[in-house]
C-alpha cells in the first residue's frame, strides 16, 4: 500500500480501552492504526493511516481535561491530520461538569468550527439513540447498569439534556427519521439546525446503516465526536478522496509467546458476569478488597506470591471486581475516589509483577484500570491487531520486546470473553 504524507484521521480518545476500541474499529474499516498512549513524545511509525491518541481524562477535573485534549489536538494537527475525532463512551460517560462537554467546547474554539455532532451510538454493542435517547439492550441507559458506575454513575438517559447540562453551546437533535433518509437529508437538517444557533447535534442512529450515512454527510466536518462506531462511516469518505489504499490486512501483530494473566479492575454487570465465568471455568483467582488496600495490608505482594507458581499452568485472575452492594458499602466507607485509586494502583503493581514474572499476555478489564495499568507497565503505543468481540481488539506494545494486550472496556465482550480470548492470539 503506498505511503500517505497526510494522516487522514487524529482521534483524541478519553480513555484508554476507549481508544482501543477505536482503533480496532478502524482497523476493521481497513484504515492500518496505532493508538499512542498520552500525547506521543516520539513520532509515529510509517505506514499509517489513522493515530488514536489515549488520553486518561475522562474522569480527571475539565480544566485538565481540556488542556490534555488541547496538547492531543495540537500534536494532531502538526503530524498533518485532515480531521478530527473525539471518541468518549458509547455509554456518554460524564458527569454533570463533563468531561464530554467541555472538552468538545475546546476542540471546536481550536479548531474555528461552529458545529459537530455527538454520536456515542454503536448498534452492534447493544448502544442505539432514539429520539435522543440512548439505549444500552433494551433499556434506557438510566435503567442500565450504568446507574450504579463507581465513577460516572448515567441515571439521564437523554443525551440531549445530559450535554446540555455541560456545554453553554446549544444543542440539538438529529432524529432517527432524518438520519434514515440518509446523508443528503442529514446534511440538509445540519444546516436548519445551524440557522437555530445549534452548535453540537445529538444524532440518532440505531443501526450501522445509520453510522454509514451519518459518516458520509460528516465528510468535510474538521471535528466529529462521537463513541467508537462512527468509525465504521468515516474511512469510507478517506477512500473516496483516494486517501487510502485498498483494505489490507491491517490487524497482523508480531507473534508474542509467554505466560497469560487477567487483571479485572472494572464493576460493570458484563465484567462480574465474565469474572464469575472465569472461576467456573476454573481459572484460578485472587480477589483484591479496597477495605483491606485502606487498612494497609500489601496485598500487591500476597497477589504475586499466589500468583508467581501458578502461571506454567495457564492463565490467572486478579480482580477487585465486585457487585454493586459490595462497592456502594466500599465506597461508603472510603469513599469513590479513594477506593477507585487505591485499586488502580495494587492492580498496576500487580501487573508490572506479573510482567516482571514472564507475563507477556495480558487482558485488562476495564477503562480506567486499563489506563493505569499501561502507564505503569511504561507502555507509549499499541499496534491494533485482530478482535476478540466487538470494541477489543488483541494489540502489540509498540517497542522490542511487544507485549501482547488487550483492553476491555468495563461493559464489553461475551461472558466467555477472559477464557476465550488467548485463541484469538496466534
Ligand atoms: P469500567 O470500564 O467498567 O468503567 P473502570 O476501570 O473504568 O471500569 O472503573 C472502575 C473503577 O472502580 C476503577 O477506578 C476501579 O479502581 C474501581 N473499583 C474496582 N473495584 C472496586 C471495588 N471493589 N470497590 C470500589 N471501587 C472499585
Amino acid at each position: 500500500m503506498a505511503q500517505h504524507k497526510a494522516l487522514p484521521l487524529g482521534c483524541i480518545a478519553d480513555d484508554f480501552t476507549g481508544a482501543t476500541d477505536l482503533a480496532g474499529m478502524l482497523v476493521r474499516a481497513g484504515m492500518r492504526t496505532v493508538q499512542m498512549i498520552g500525547v506521543p513524545q516520539a513520532p509515529l511509525p510509517p505506514g499509517i493511516d489513522a493515530v488514536v491518541i489515549a488520553l486518561k481524562s475522562r474522569t480527571t477535573p475539565a480544566e485538565d481535561a481540556v488542556a490534555e485534549s488541547l496538547a492531543a489536538l495540537q500534536w494532531l494537527q502538526q503530524a498533518g491530520c485532515r480531521q478530527f475525532y473525539f471518541k468518549y463512551c458509547s455509554t456518554f460517560d460524564s458527569t454533570d461538569r463533563g468531561n464530554i462537554g467541555p472538552v468538545t467546547d475546546a476542540l471546536m474554539t481550536a479548531l474555528d468550527t461552529r458545529f459537530t455532532i455527538a454520536c456515542p451510538a454503536f448498534p452492534e454493542n447493544k448502544r442505539t439513540i432514539f429520539k435522543g435517547h440512548l439505549f444500552v439492550g433494551d433499556v434506557l441507559l438510566s435503567d442500565s447498569g450504568m446507574r450504579h458506575h463507581p465513577l460516572t454513575p448515567m441515571t439521564d438517559a437523554n443525551l440531549v439534556r445530559v450535554l446540555q447540562r455541560q456545554t453553554r453551546r446549544k444543542v440539538g437533535l438529529i432524529s432517527q427519521e432524518v438520519v434514515g433518509a440518509g446523508a443528503p437529508a442529514i446534511k440538509a437538517h445540519i444546516e436548519q439546525l445551524r440557522g437555530e444557533g445549534v452548535e453540537i447535534a445529538i444524532v440518532d442512529a440505531i443501526s450501522n446503516e445509520d453510522l454509514m450515512q451519518i459518516g458520509s454527510a460528516c465528510a468535510d466536518m474538521p471535528l466529529v465526536t462521537a463513541g467508537s462506531g462512527l468509525a465504521l462511516g468515516l474511512p469510507q469518505n478517506f477512500r473516496a478522496q483516494g486517501l487510502l489504499g485498498a483494505p489490507s490486512a491491517a490487524d497482523v501483530l508480531p507473534a508474542v509467546a509467554g505466560q497469560r494473566a487477567v487483571i479485572s479492575g472494572s464493576c460493570s454487570v458484563a465484567t462480574n458476569a465474565q469474572v464469575a465465568h472465569a472461576i467456573d471455568a476454573g481459572m484460578p483467582a485472587f480477589a483484591i478488597d479496597p477495605l483491606r488496600l485502606a487498612a494497609g495490608e500489601d496485598m500487591v505482594h500476597a497477589a504475586l506470591t499466589w500468583a508467581t507458581p501458578l502461571l506454567a499452568a495457564g492463565p490467572v485472575l486478579v480482580y477487585a471486581t465486585a457487585n454493586p452492594a459490595s462497592v456502594e458499602a466500599t465506597q461508603a466507607r472510603i469513599g469513590a475516589a479513594r477506593a477507585g485509586a487505591l485499586v488502580e494502583q495494587a492492580l498496576s503493581a500487580i501487573a508490572r509483577g506479573l510482567v516482571e514474572r514472564g507475563v507477556r499476555q495480558l487482558l485488562v478489564a476495564g477503562g480506567e484500570t486499563s489506563g493505569a495499568v499501561v502507564t505503569a507497565l511504561n507502555v507509549k503505543g499499541l499496534r491494533i491487531g485482530p478482535q476478540i468481540d466487538p470494541g477489543v481488539p488483541w494489540t502489540a506494545s509498540l517497542g522490542d520486546q511487544p507485549l501482547a494486550l488487550a483492553l476491555k472496556s468495563g461493559n464489553f465482550g461475551a461472558v466467555d470473553f477472559f477464557t476465550k480470548a488467548w485463541s484469538v492470539l496466534r
